[in-house]
C-alpha cells in the first residue's frame, strides 16, 4: 500500500545523490538486500535544497553491513548503526527498526523510550520515524520514492505532519517537539495544527531529556541557517525555557543578546555561503560576553591580562554554562579561540608571525571580527591582521613598523 512514485517527477536525479551513498545502495542491493536513501536527504531534495548528508536504510543487520564494506565501523550502543567511509565522506547505514509498543519497551514514567534496538521491516521503519516528510525512501537504482505516509503530498502542501498521534509521539521522545519547530523554521514548513497544539502543554517533558541530547539539538538550531528565527519560534511555542535554559539566560541580558545576534547572523551567513561552521565557534561566540565580563572583573581585581582571561575561561566552562561545552574536545576548542584573542593585541617583534602559524588562526580572526562588529575592538585592528596575513615579507615588516 505504499505509494511508489517516480523520483524524476519530484526533481530527484541520481546525480544529486552523493556517489558514495549511491554506491552503498548499489552494493547492498547487489548482495540481495534493500538499500535506500532515507530521511532528511530525500526531503531536502524534494524541496530543492542541498542535503547536508545522505543516510542509507537497509534490511541487512549491522554485522552484515560491516562485512560488506571494508572501510566501515559499527558505532553506537542504544542505536547500532554502521559508518561506511568513502574518501572524505561518511555514509550512515541504519538497519530498519520497528516502532515497538512503548508498553513493551523500557520507558520512563512519562512514556519516554529508553531503549530501541528492535529490527523490523521497511514499513515498521517508516512508522517509527517522526514526520511524514522524514519517512521517504529513495531507491537510486530504480529511480523511485517509497512513500508510506503521504510525505510527498505533505511536503508539496508545505506541511510538517507527525506520523501517528502527536501527543503520544512527543511523550515517547520529547526532543521531537524541538525537531518540529526547528525543521519547520529551517524548511519554511507549517507545523500541522494537531502537531502544534500540544507543544506548550507538553514542553515540561523536556526536563526529562538528557542534557547532552538537548545540547546536540541546540547545535542543530544554531547551525540551521535561521538560528535567531528558530530561537524566537522556540520561545513563542513555550519550548525554550524548558530546553534551552542557558540560552534563555543569555537572551535576557541585553548586551549578551546583542553579541549573540551578531554571532548567529555571521553563522547564518556562513551557512548560506556554503562555508563550514564549527559548533565550538558558535557556542564560543555565544558565551564570549560572559567570558569577557569575567575577564574584565579579573583584571580589575589585579590579575594580569592573560591569567585573568584564563581564569575567566575556567569560570565560564565550569559554571552555569558548563552544560553547553558538551564534550572535553568542545570545551578545549572554545577555550583556544578565547585565549587566542589577546594575542591579536601584540603587534611587535615575532609575535604576529607566531600567531599566524597557529592552526586555529583563521577561526580566531573570524572571532575577532565578531568582536569588531560588536564594537569591542577597533575595526582597524581587524583590518591590520587581514592585511598582515596576506602580505609579502617586506610588507609585513612595514606593517609591524607602522603599528608601533
Ligand atoms: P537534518 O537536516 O537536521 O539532518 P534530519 O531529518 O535528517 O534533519 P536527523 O537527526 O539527521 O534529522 O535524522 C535522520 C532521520 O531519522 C529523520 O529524517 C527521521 O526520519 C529520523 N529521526 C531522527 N530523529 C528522530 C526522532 N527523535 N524520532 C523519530 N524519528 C527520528
Ligand atoms: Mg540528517
Amino acid at each position: 500500500k505504499p505509494a511508489v512514485l517516480n523520483a524524476a517527477h519530484y526533481g530527484i536525479a541520481p546525480e544529486r545523490i552523493s556517489p558514495a551513498a549511491r554506491r552503498v545502495c548499489e552494493t547492498l542491493q547487489r548482495n540481495g538486500h534493500q538499500g535506500l536513501i532515507v530521511g532528511g536527504a530525500v526531503r531536502d531534495l524534494i524541496l530543492g535544497r542541498k542535503p547536508k548528508d545522505f543516510d542509507v536504510a537497509t534490511d541487512a543487520p549491522p554485522e552484515r553491513v560491516r562485512a560488506l564494506f571494508r572501510r566501515s565501523r559499527i558505532i553506537g550502543r542504544r542505536f547500532r548503526i554502521v559508518h561506511v567511509y568513502a574518501g572524505r565522506e561518511t555514509v550512515e547505514v541504519t538497519t530498519f527498526r520497528a516502532h515497538v509498543d512503548p508498553n513493551a519497551l523500557a520507558t520512563d514514567e512519562h512514556g519516554r523510550i529508553l531503549e530501541d534496538n528492535v529490527f523490523g521491516t521497511i514499513e515498521e521503519d517508516a512508522l517509527r520515524r517522526d514526520f511524514t516528510a522524514n519517512a521517504l525512501y529513495y531507491d537510486p537504482i530504480q529511480g523511485v520514492i517509497h512513500d508510506f505516509h503521504h510525505g510527498v503530498g505533505d511536503l508539496q502542501a508545505g506541511v510538517l505532519r507527525m506520523i501517528g498521534d502527536p501527543e503520544k509521539r512527543y511523550r515517547e521522545d520529547p526532543v521531537r517537539m524541538l525537531r518540529a519547530v526547528r525543521l519547520a523554521t529551517k524548511l519554511g514548513l507549517t507545523i500541522d495544527a494537531a502537531a502544534r497544539a500540544p507543544l506548550r502543554r507538553l514542553a515540561p517533558l523536556l526536563a526529562n531529556v538528557p542534557q547532552a541530547r538537548l545540547v546536540d539539538e541546540l547545535i542543530k538550531v544554531l547551525t540551521s541557517g535561521r538560528a535567531l528565527h528558530c530561537l524566537a519560534r522556540l520561545q513563542e511555542e513555550g519550548l525554550a525555557e524548558h530546553a534551552l535554559a542557558p540560552v534563555e539566560r543569555l537572551l535576557a541580558v541585553p548586551h549578551y543578546r546583542t553579541f549573540l545576534e551578531i554571532a548567529l547572523d555571521a553563522t547564518d551567513r556562513r551557512i548560506h555561503e556554503g562555508k563550514p561552521v564549527s559548533p565550538a565557534f558558535t557556542l564560543g561566540a555565544m558565551l564570549w560576553p560572559v567570558v569577557r565580563e569575567a575577564w574584565v572583573a579579573g583584571e580589575q581585581a589585579g590579575l594580569p591580562r592573560v591569567p585573568a582571561l584564563q581564569a575567566a575561561c575556567d569560570e565560564v566552562l565550569s559554571g552555569d554554562f558548563a552544560a553547553l561545552a558538551l564534550t572535553r574536545a568542545m570545551a578545549a576548542d572554545m577555550r583556544e579561540l578565547w585565549l587566542l584573542q589577546p594575542r591579536f593585541e601584540k603587534r611587535t617583534g615575532k609575535y604576529p608571525y607566531r600567531l599566524l602559524t597557529q592552526p586555529r588562526y583563521r577561526a580566531a580572526w573570524d572571532f575577532l571580527m565578531l568582536r569588531v562588529c560588536a564594537g569591542e575592538v577597533p575595526e582597524a585592528l581587524g583590518m591590520w591582521w587581514e592585511r598582515f596575513a596576506h602580505a609579502s615579507e617586506a610588507e609585513r615588516a612595514e606593517l609591524i613598523r607602522a603599528a608601533q
